[in-house]
C-alpha cells in the first residue's frame, strides 16, 4: 500500500475540511396538506406523492 510522503499539515487538513459541512435537507410544502416534507418523498402526514394517494390511512 502507498504511504504518504509528507505529513498533512494542520493548515492543509483544516482547509480540506472547510468543505465538510452539514446541508439543510430539501424541505418543501406538501401541495396536498401544506405540511413541510422532504422533496421527492411521499408526504408523511397525508401519504400522497404527485397528487396520488400512495399510502392509505
Ligand atoms: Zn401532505
Amino acid at each position: 500500500m502507498a504511504v504518504p510522503f509528507r505529513r498533512t499539515s494542520k493548515q492543509r487538513k483544516r482547509k480540506r475540511r472547510t468543505h465538510f459541512k452539514l446541508e439543510v435537507p430539501g424541505l418543501v410544502r406538501c401541495p396536498e396538506c401544506g405540511e413541510l416534507k422532504l422533496s421527492h418523498r411521499v408526504c408523511p402526514s397525508c401519504g400522497t406523492y404527485k397528487g396520488v394517494q400512495v399510502i392509505k390511512k
